[in-house]
């Protein structure tokens, strides 16, 4: 009852060289066997850790008796993109976390599980809910990331009329450009993408709010709009040598590998340096999915450059684990100080300095400063730079009355309202870089305040 059942995956040696999944999921055996883990408790503390409510307890005991039709169905009910979250969302720091059984062992595999039913329905084919007469309201939800998504899927199910534009020539927001397929395989997010369409969702692609039409003149034509446009702008270091040929953005890297897949170029037709030596700078998942990239790209070293200690690292466990199995190196406490170039505008080296912690800073975490006279050469012949990433002004800018904080976010309350009547937001937006989860959830609070507004218009 207290060690959990093993995940079967990709051994390392195999799998740094190819993008197929890492994980391959529970047997249906394994899956009946966790699900009896669980213990029903009468106050779940797991479902205080899920930001979109679902019942656990619930569907763990039809996963336990095998009833997996049910089991998916009731988690249907709060979360349209499962086969997504059981892959990314940091389950444990949230319904795991919270479990009961984290507290004598391990917590029951929720995430696992999640992921298991969501890939036995689609393997068996995907159900769609009866849905209820159209209200005959419309609404406009801008960007398809998961906020977008679920405030989209949530108000469809409510009766109302939804249209999402999409800037990108596809759907899924950061789960489709930015999340590597080694992670979240996107023949998964179009499944997902296709079901939020079966509930009646329209999906205009290649659609810039804010260039195409203004939040303003969408107003004239939808009863409300739903602001779900990320925070997709990358943060630079502000050092001589950023702009040498092989420094890229982690958003630029990953939109290449993933959305326009330039590991498959000429075959598809966006190419990308494929680095033999490769520095990545910054500690957070997607630091975590460059380097991870780059080593299936063919690069020889691949090192993270980061400029606190392990412990302060945001990326998910389970990914620096993934890494340092596939042979990625770390130099923690090390911070880049130039990136140099070889005289015809290409970089060869970037140098470091090593760095210390000393008292907390305004997020309680140490704040790093530099050992004077430390300074080091690391060759590279690709960088790419993952510190970080704010929402994009565009539609703030082109929209009269929405107010946005210092940082660019747009300013909303805990419903998702912001400062201009009929128009909510959620998600990175709102919240800046954050998860999928937290996104989702921001989606469902705002679909229900949407509906609220739009009964009493
Ligand atoms: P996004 O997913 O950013 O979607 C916003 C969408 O809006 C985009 O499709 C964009 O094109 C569109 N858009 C923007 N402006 C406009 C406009 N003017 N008009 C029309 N469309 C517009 N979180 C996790 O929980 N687990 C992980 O493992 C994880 N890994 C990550 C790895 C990477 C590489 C990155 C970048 C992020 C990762 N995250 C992870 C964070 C997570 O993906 C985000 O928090 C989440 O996607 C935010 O969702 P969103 O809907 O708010 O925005
Ligand atoms: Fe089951 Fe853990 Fe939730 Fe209790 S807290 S109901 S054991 S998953």
């Amino acid at each position: 009852m207290l060690e959990r059942q093993k995940m079967l995956q990709q051994d390392p040696e195999v799998r740094k060289s190819n993008f197929n999944e890492v994980a391959l999921g529970f047997t249906k055996e394994q899956a009946v066997e966790e699900a009896k883990r669980c213990l029903q408790c009468k106050k779940p503390s797991c479902m205080k850790g899920c930001p979109v409510e679902v019942k656990i307890p619930t569907f763990l005991n039809h996963v336990a008796k095998g009833e997996l039709d049910e089991a998916i169905k009731e988690i249907k009910v709060d979360n349209a993109l499962p086969a997504i979250c059981g892959r990314v969302c940091p389950q444990e720091t949230q319904c795991e976390q919270a479990c009961v059984l984290s507290k004598k062992g391990a917590s029951v595999s929720i995430g696992r599980l999640e992921r298991f039913l969501a890939d036995y329905e689609r393997k068996r084919g995907v159900e769609t809910p009866t849905l209820p007469e159209p209200t005959g309201k419309k609404v406009a939800v801008v960007g398809s990331g998961p906020a977008g998504l679920t405030a989209a899927a949530d108000l469809a199910k409510m009766g109302h009329s939804v249209t999402i534009f999409e800037a990108l020539h596809a759907a899924g927001g950061v789960l489709i450009y930015g999340i590597p397929e080694f992670r979240l395989p996107k023949d998964i997010v179009h499944a997902e993408v296709e079901y939020v369409k079966k509930l009646g969702v329209n999906v205009l692609l290649d659609s810039v709010i804010g260039k195409i039409a203004t939040v303003d003149e969408l107003l004239s034509e939808f009863d409300a709009v739903f602001l779900g446009t990320g925070a997709g702008l990358p943060a630079f270091l502000d050092i001589d040598g950023e702009n040498l040929n092989g420094v890229y953005s982690a958003n630029e890297f990953l939109t290449r590998v993933n959305l326009m897949k330039s590991y498959k170029f000429p075959e598809y037709d966006t190419p990308i340096k494929k680095g033999k030596r490769v520095v990545v700078v910054g500690g957070g998942n997607v630091a975590m999915d460059s380097a991870r990239c780059a080593l299936r790209l063919g690069a020889e070293e691949v090192t993270v450059v980061y400029r606190r200690g392990e412990e302060e690292m945001p990326a998910r466990a389970e990914e620096i684990e993934h890494a340092k199995e596939e042979g990625i190196k770390f130099r923690l406490l090390t911070n880049p100080v130039r990136i140099v170039g070889d005289g015809k505008n290409w970089v060869t080296h970037i140098e470091c300095i090593n760095m210390h912690l000393c008292e907390p800073d305004d997020s309680g975490r140490c704040k790093p400063a530099p050992t004077p006279g430390t300074e080091h050469m690391i060759e590279a012949d690709v960088v790419v730079i993952a510190i970080g990433t704010s929402p994009n002004p565009l539609v703030p800018r082109t929209t009269k009355g929405l107010e946005v904080s210092k940082h660019g976010t747009v300013i909303a309350k805990e419903d998702g309202a912001t400062t201009k009547e009929g128009v909510y937001a959620g998600g990175d937006a709102v919240t800046g870089s954050a998860t999928v989860i937290s996104a989702m959830g921001a989606g469902k609070k705002a679909a229900r305040a949407i509906d609220a507004y739009l009964k009493g218009k």
